[in-house]
């Protein structure tokens, strides 16, 4: 059985969990060892069993809590090197043993997981999404994307699972508060992705097979959580689809209490 579940997800810290067998492991760790455990223990999970913390960027909100997890659980990092090398220095000393690479657009394994990590467009050094290859079904997991690529769209395909960045609804962010620096950087093609993007990369792909949608690492500031659902399901609809009978839509809180999805 697969188990899934978008713990944290923004740009005040993000943590995915993901349970497979007996592996389970984190997509970043961008918040305290304590919020961390706390929300692995509410879905019946346990922090202390995790295999790894895998690493798509060296952004504070996806790497803030990953000196202390690994202090404190002795779980083994992963990251490419480009990653490892503009870590921030706030993580402090990770056990060398801990500190594993994997590189971008290579498959690597831990345990019975198959995993791929892809290169996106993103203002870091070397940043990832991850698709999870979990005997016949596939999780993939793409968020802080500037714009789409066709490695993106190729790692989407054929996925049943999908964790994909809906940060702003467009018109928000440019009418909004941000300074224009900031509002371009965010809009550009190595920040985050719209609303309607991800809504049209969405619909698209369902027919090849996709049946869950999480929309996730949503703005505080430009985004409004139902927005983004109205959004994407407006051009799921556009395509013909039906919510709850072609494909189920959610959305990843920021923080607290999300839904647990089993594959
Ligand atoms: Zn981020
Ligand atoms: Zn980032």
């Amino acid at each position: 059985m697969i188990k899934f579940c978008p713990l944290f997800s923004g740009s005040s810290g993000n943590a995915l969990y993901l349970k497979y067998k007996d592996t389970s492991i984190l997509i970043d760790a961008g918040l305290s060892k304590k919020r961390i455990t706390q929300a692995i223990e509410d879905i019946g999970e346990d922090a202390s069993k995790l295999n790894a913390i895998l690493i798509t960027h060296e952004h504070i909100d996806h790497t803030s809590g990953i000196g202390v997890m690994e202090r404190g659980y002795n779980i083994p990092i992963y990251a490419n090197i480009s990653t490892w090398k503009s870590m921030p220095s706030f993580v402090g000393r990770i056990n060398q043993e801990n500190i594993r690479f994997f590189e971008t657009g290579k498959k690597f394994t831990i345990n019975d997981m198959e995993i791929l990590p892809f290169e996106i467009p993103h203002d870091a050094a070397d940043p990832v999404g991850f698709s999870f290859y979990l005997d016949s079904k596939k999780v993939t997991s793409v968020t802080d994307i500037g714009h789409l690529t066709e490695t993106i769209l190729d790692n989407i395909k054929g996925s049943d699972l999908l964790l994909m960045e809906s940060n702003h609804d467009l018109d928000m962010l440019i009418n909004g508060s941000y300074p224009w620096p900031l509002k371009k950087r965010i809009k550009g093609d190595f920040g985050h992705l719209c609303n309607k993007d991800c809504g049209d990369i969405i619909a698209k792909y369902i027919e090849f097979g996709l049946k869950t949608v999480v929309l996730g690492h949503m703005s505080a500031e430009n985004n409004i959580p139902q927005l983004a659902y109205d959004t994407v399901k407006q051009c799921i609809e556009d395509c013909g689809y039906v919510i709850g009978r072609d494909v189920s839509l959610d959305i990843a809180k920021r923080e607290g209490h999300n839904s647990v999805f089993e594959l």
